[in-house]
């Protein structure tokens, strides 16, 4: 199977094409490079073309070609995944959907938009209405919400409403597929949305979301300093259970994070505190005042609806999740990050088995969701690297010897990265979606080896 990139250029010559080698490289690009290991196997890919489509024929127009001419497709959001998703391995088309950002409706509980639609915007229309989003990505100023569904996990609002695995998180997704005569497919219920959610587009081009929209809240970001990580974790949890109080986020980190990391925010706590921000609606801030108050070593530090004019602080939500990483990175840039998740009832079992071991080689911070409506840490750590072989081996020792589950952000598939498990019922879709293998080709492997089989007992955020 032959890709005759010049036959389908001249095929699709009369849509948005972009072959300038500069920019087409800069286009297949996302956030590889936060991972070491990643950037040695990736930084030289490029595309042949991007195309950005104008409509859902123009989309099934390209698709129909690329597949007459065995060319690859990559589709891309705005290419802030952070594992290579959106990076074209074997080179083709970058569906780049820039044009599709439209915010098609706003109903009493819902939106449904255009996947090339950037977050930001949409819950900036949804605020217009009275509304607003219910999960999304630290990115959600340039990420967009059909990159979100298919690259993401979980964000700003998974302590309320738990991630996007959470089924009610996604009504409807429209999916165009892979096909001599492609098809625009709804999907709608579990199973069938969970083909094309975190599959980093191997099933087709997500062309419109359906999500629900709820009224919209006041919130207020608090930052609070407590004078040790594991205290800073026992009020999290405190807060994290109490049902009265409204949240949006909730995240903690060690002292060291701040200090060294957020410049902005350092001269706030004192050197050796542990951070704790929290995202909480204006009608709950004072009981959240009096919970800190009543917390032993506990100080609220900065309630952002009472800076000083002229004070102005980024959104808490710009140091947690994956901008924890990306503000050591402009510090550090040696580095890196893991993503796991802790059993709650054993957390801080862990946590001191993973700080007895590493040290600050690993400076932790946990991202507190709803997982199966329990308040859970998700820790995103910063590492300390040295090298990619104590990288690995920082892996291997957490999952094997300290039981903690690693979500591996230093592998280009989706079943190495961990949260998604490809199952026969997966493999089936894709069979039927994209029978020529040409979506994003090489990111799953039971496609290109349908015997693989998981290592026994691996957890998976996306089970099915
Ligand atoms: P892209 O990176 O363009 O694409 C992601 C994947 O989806 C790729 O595989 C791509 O091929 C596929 N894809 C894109 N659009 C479509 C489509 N329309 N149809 C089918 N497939 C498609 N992630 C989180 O989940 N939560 C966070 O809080 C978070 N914080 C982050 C912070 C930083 C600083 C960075 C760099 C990343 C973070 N991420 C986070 C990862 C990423 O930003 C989000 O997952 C984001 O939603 C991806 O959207 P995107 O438009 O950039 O997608």
């Amino acid at each position: 199977m032959t890709a005759d990139i010049a036959a389908c250029r001249a095929a699709l010559a009369h849509l948005d094409i972009d072959d300038n080698p500069k920019t087409v490289r800069q286009k297949s690009r996302d956030f590889f490079w936060y991972s070491p290991i990643l950037k040695e196997q990736l930084e030289d890919l490029t595309a042949d073309l991007v195309i950005a489509p104008r409509s859902v024929d123009e989309v099934v127009e390209v698709l129909a070609t690329c597949w007459k001419h065995n060319v690859p497709v990559t589709t891309r959001g705005a290419g802030t995944g952070n594992y290579g998703q959106a990076m074209p391995l074997f080179g083709g088309v970058v569906l780049h959907m820039k044009h599709m950002n439209e915010v098609l409706k706003i109903g009493a509980d819902y939106f449904i938009a255009q996947g090339g639609a950037v977050i930001g915007d949409i819950e900036q229309s949804l605020r217009e209405e009275g509304k607003e989003i219910r999960l999304f990505p630290s990115t959600m100023g340039s990420a967009t919400i059909g990159g979100f569904v298919a690259g993401g996990s979980s964000g700003v609002g998974a302590i309320r409403w738990g991630g996007l695995r959470n089924p009610a998180n996604i009504r409807r997704l429209r999916l165009v597929t892979m096909e001599e005569t492609p098809r625009v497919l709804d999907l709608i219920g579990e199973t069938d949305i969970s083909k094309a959610a975190h599959a980093y587009g191997v099933n087709g081009v997500i062309v419109e979301v359906e999500m629900p929209a709820d009224p919209a809240i006041a919130w207020i970001d608090v930052i609070i300093g407590v004078d040790s990580f594991e205290k800073s974790c026992e009020l999290a949890l405190l807060i994290g259970d109490e049902e009265t109080l409204c949240k949006r986020m909730l995240s903690n980190f060690e002292a060291e994070i701040p200090q060294n990391y957020f410049g902005r925010h350092r001269p706030l706590l004192q050197a050796d505190e542990a951070m704790l921000a929290v995202t909480v609606s204006k009608d709950c801030i004072d009981r959240l005042a009096e919970i800190v108050t009543g917390f032993e070593g506990a100080t609220l530090r900065v309630r952002y609806d009472q800076l000083d004019a002229g004070t102005r602080l980024p959104a808490v939500f710009e140091l947690a999740w994956n901008h924890t990483t990306l503000r050591a990175l402009r510090t550090d840039p040696t580095i890196t990050y893991l993503q796991m998740m802790l059993a709650r009832p054993t957390m801080f079992e862990t946590l001191r088995a993973i700080k007895s071991r590493f040290g600050d080689e690993l400076m932790m911070h946990f991202e507190f969701t709803r997982f199966s409506g329990v308040v859970t840490p998700v820790g995103i750590p910063l590492v300390r690297h040295t090298s990619n072989e104590r990288l690995e081996e920082i892996i291997q020792i957490l999952e094997l010897e300290i039981g903690a589950p690693v979500f591996n952000p230093h592998r280009i598939t989706l079943e190495e990265g961990g949260m998604k498990k490809t199952n026969p019922h997966q493999l089936a879709f894709k069979r039927q979606a994209d029978p020529k293998g040409l979506m994003n080709p090489g990111k799953m492997i039971a496609w290109d080896d349908p015997d693989w089989a998981p290592t026994p007992g691996k957890t998976y955020l996306f089970a099915e």
